[in-house]
């Protein structure tokens, strides 16, 4: 079965975001549980938790059909002690919350080099800093997105991931996202049926599918290899609709959250309407 839907807005609380999710026919749903653009929010209220728990029951939303972001500002592979410090801390308070609304991943961007460290070194940082992260919650599985590898951001090769995972110590504890619009522009030619079926054998191979723990849906304005992240509506992209059949079609991508993060949130209705019609989904 496929669970297909967009990240949702969770202005106003966290408790919305289901609501927003249910109002578009949305299956599954991500959310960021503070301000993205933060570094310290408030706790989350007794009150937020439970109606957010209570909408969840209320429109059937799963936590594995759930697929939390964190803050775009948090770097666990930051070459500066202090600048760690601060990335980790606020990781931990993600993962944190998370916990206490009962959700059982968090979805999170590697890290960065920023021209200080090599490759390795900083792979290896965030390696601890998932570490340290895992060790003081539980429950909570680490998933780590495939990068269009912008500017210094790691994470843009299958290698790089499974060179995180091979250094987390609760294998059972982190898994991966795949972005279909990162894994185009990082030079994985998904949009043709050769470069699909080879990509995803390469990812079986390297990674392992059963680390999927969750994708994100999305048209890339910005051609393939081209190492920029700027996502498109579904068909309005450079990456064709195929792709997307494909991956609606295709059982390896059950059971996940397949989630939207296009554009235009006022044809989100519609664009998971033509995603549940490619599973065959009856809408
Ligand atoms: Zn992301
Ligand atoms: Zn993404």
């Amino acid at each position: 079965m496929k669970y297909i839907g967009a990240h949702v807005s969770a202005s106003g609380g966290v408790e919305n975001a289901p609501v927003n999710a249910h109002n578009i026919g949305a299956t599954a749903f991500a959310l960021f549980t503070k301000n993205q653009r933060q570094w310290v929010a408030k706790p989350l209220t007794q009150k937020s938790i439970d109606t957010f728990k209570a909408n969840c029951e209320k429109y059937g939303y799963k936590p594995e059909h759930i697929l939390p972001h964190d803050s775009y500002l948090i770097n666990l592979g930051n070459p500066d002690s202090a600048a760690l410090e601060k990335s980790r801390a606020a990781f931990l308070d993600e993962m944190q919350r998370c916990e206490q609304l009962g959700l059982d991943r968090l979805n999170f961007h590697p890290g960065s080099h920023l021209k200080k460290v090599s490759e390795e070194q900083c792979l290896d940082t965030i390696a601890e800093s998932v570490n340290i992260a895992l060790d003081k919650t539980s429950g909570v599985i680490a998933v780590l997105e495939n990068t269009a590898g912008q500017g210094t951001n790691l994470g843009y090769k299958f290698e790089h991931l499974t060179y995180i995972i091979d250094k987390i110590e609760d294998k059972s504890r982190v898994g991966v996202c795949i972005d279909t619009c990162h894994t185009y522009t990082a030079g994985y030619d998904i949009a043709t049926e050769e470069g699909f079926v080879k990509t995803f054998e390469e990812f079986e191979r390297i990674i392992g599918f059963n680390y999927l723990k969750g994708m994100h849906i999305n048209d890339s304005k910005k051609e393939l290899a081209s190492r920029v992240d700027r996502h498109d509506s579904i068909g309005k992209g450079l990456m064709g609709i195929d792709v997307f059949k494909r991956i609606m079609a295709d059982p390896r991508f059950d059971e996940i959250p397949l989630i939207l993060e296009t554009p235009d949130d006022s044809i989100w209705a519609e664009e998971i309407k033509l995603l549940k019609s490619f599973a065959g989904i009856e809408v």
